[in-house]
C-alpha cells in the first residue's frame, strides 16, 4: 500500500481523497488530517451572515466521511519537516510515501493597524458572528467595505458581500440612511474577466454604492472611526474589510515557502510539486498563479491526483494542471453569475461571465450538493 497523507481536509483534501479513493481504492491508503470538526464552503459564510442559518445547519460533520481506502483523523499539524517528509501533530507522527499539503490560508488581521480594534470580516466564522452582531444593532450611517491586501480567498466574494448587505439593508428600511462605500487596491473586482468587471460594476452603481478602485485602506483609527488612503481620511461608522491573507504558522516554520511568491508554498505550476520528493502542496496555500478558491484548488487536487496515481502506476503523467474553474457570483435577488475561467491552458487566461439568472442559483446549489456526496460517501 502506498501511503498519502493529506494535511487539511479543506476544499482540495477532500476532492484529492476522494479522487484517490474513487480511483486506486486498492492502491493507496490515504491518512486525511484536519483540526476541525466538520466542512464548511467558504460561501455558506454568507448563509450564516445574511440568510440566518446557523454553523450546524452549514456544516459537514468529518465523522460522517466514508470512502474506501480514506482515514480521517482530527488532529492539528505542529510541525512538517518536508525533507524528511515527516508530519507531527498533536497526537503523534507521520512519515507518508506521498505528503499533501492543503492547509489553505489563515488571515493577519494584524497587519492593518486599528484594524481588529475597530473593524470587522466575514471571512472566518468568529468574524461572521461578531459582524452579525454589529449589523443587528446597526441603525444606519456610513459603511466602508474594504480589500485590505491581494490575493484573497474568492476574488468575487468582496462585491457579493456588497450586494448582499444592500439588499438586508433595504429589508430593513436602513438603506436609505446608509452611504455604502467599496475600496479595493485592485484596479478591477476580476482582472481577467473584463465582461465579469462591467456586471459587478454596474450592480453597484445600480444600488448606488460608491466604488473605488485601485485605493488601499492603511490603517483605522479607531478614536475617530477614520480609514486611512493615500488620498486622505474616510470617516465610517462601520468598516467591513477583508483580511491580509498568509500561510497557516506551521507552513510558515516548515521551510516550504522558500522561494514562493510572496510568502505562499513554491510549487510546480504544472503538477503542484513542491520541490522536495514526493511532496505536493495545492489550494489557498500554495502559489500556484491561479486565484484563491475553491474551484482551483478542487482542480489541482485532480492533477496532485493524477500524478500519484501516474507514479503508483510507472506510467507518463496525464496532462498538467491548467488553473480551470467555474466560480459563481451572487448578486442578491436569488440571481448568481458565473465565470468560467481558464489561467493556464493558454497564452492568457480566458474568464467569461455569463448571467445572472435563477438558473445559476440553481446549479450554485447543485454544486455544493454534488461536493457533499462526493467527498463524504453516500
Ligand atoms: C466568504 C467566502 C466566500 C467564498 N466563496 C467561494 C466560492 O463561491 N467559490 C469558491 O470556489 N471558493 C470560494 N471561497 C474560497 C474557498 O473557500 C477557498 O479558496 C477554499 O476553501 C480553499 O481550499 P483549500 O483546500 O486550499 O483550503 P481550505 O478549504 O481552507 O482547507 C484548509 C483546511 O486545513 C485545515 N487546517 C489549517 N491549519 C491546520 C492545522 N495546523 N492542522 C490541521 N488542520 C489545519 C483547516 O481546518 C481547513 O479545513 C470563499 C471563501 C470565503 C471566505
Amino acid at each position: 500500500m502506498h501511503t498519502v497523507l493529506i494535511l487539511g481536509a479543506g476544499f482540495g483534501g477532500l476532492e484529492l481523497a476522494s479522487c484517490l479513493s474513487r480511483s486506486v481504492p486498492d492502491e493507496v491508503h490515504v491518512t486525511l488530517l484536519d483540526h476541525g470538526d466538520g466542512f464548511i464552503f467558504g460561501f455558506a459564510k454568507m448563509d450564516v451572515l445574511f440568510r440566518g442559518q446557523t454553523v450546524d445547519d452549514v456544516r459537514t460533520p468529518y465523522d460522517t466521511l466514508h470512502l474506501p481506502s480514506v482515514e480521517f483523523r482530527r488532529e492539528a499539524v505542529v510541525a512538517i519537516d518536508p525533507s524528511a517528509r515527516t508530519v507531527t501533530t498533536d497526537r503523534g507522527s507521520y512519515t507518508p510515501d506521498t505528503l499533501v499539503v492543503a492547509l489553505g490560508a489563515d488571515y493577519d488581521c494584524d497587519a492593518t493597524p486599528g484594524f481588529v480594534e475597530d473593524g470587522y470580516e466575514y471571512y472566518s466564522i468568529h468574524g461572521v458572528h461578531r459582524l452579525r452582531e454589529r449589523l443587528d444593532a446597526f441603525t444606519g450611517g456610513t459603511v466602508l467595505l474594504s480589500i485590505l491586501s491581494v490575493p484573497f480567498k474568492c476574488p468575487p466574494a468582496p462585491y457579493e458581500g456588497a450586494l448582499l448587505l444592500h439588499e438586508e439593508l433595504v429589508r430593513r428600511n436602513l438603506r436609505s440612511r446608509t452611504q455604502m462605500h467599496m475600496i479595493t487596491p485592485m484596479d478591477s473586482p476580476i482582472p481577467v474577466s473584463p465582461s465579469a468587471n462591467t456586471a459587478i460594476v454596474d450592480a453597484l452603481a445600480d444600488r448606488d454604492i460608491e466604488y473605488t478602485p485601485g485605493t488601499r485602506v492603511r490603517a483605522l483609527d479607531p478614536a475617530t472611526h477614520t480609514a486611512s488612503t493615500r488620498d486622505g481620511d474616510l470617516a465610517y461608522d462601520l468598516f467591513v474589510g477583508i483580511p491580509r491573507h498568509c500561510v497557516p504558522d506551521v507552513v510558515q516554520a516548515s521551510g516550504l515557502t522558500e522561494n514562493g511568491i510572496d510568502g505562499w508554498i513554491h510549487v510546480d505550476a504544472a503538477t503542484l510539486a513542491t520541490p522536495y520528493p514526493g511532496v505536493y502542496a495545492l489550494g489557498d496555500c500554495a502559489d500556484a498563479p491561479v486565484p484563491r478558491a475553491g474551484v482551483f484548488a478542487e482542480t489541482a487536487a485532480r492533477t496532485v491526483a493524477a500524478d500519484i496515481i501516474a507514479h503508483l502506476h510507472d506510467s507518463p503523467r496525464e496532462g498538467r494542471y491548467r488553473g480551470q474553474g467555474t466560480c459563481h457570483i451572487e448578486f442578491g435577488g436569488g440571481l448568481v453569475g458565473k465565470v468560467e475561467a481558464d489561467f493556464l491552458s493558454g497564452p492568457a487566461p480566458l474568464a467569461p461571465f455569463v448571467g445572472p439568472s435563477v438558473e445559476f442559483a440553481r446549479e450554485k446549489a447543485e454544486f455544493a450538493a454534488d461536493r457533499r456526496r462526493r467527498w463524504f460517501g453516500p
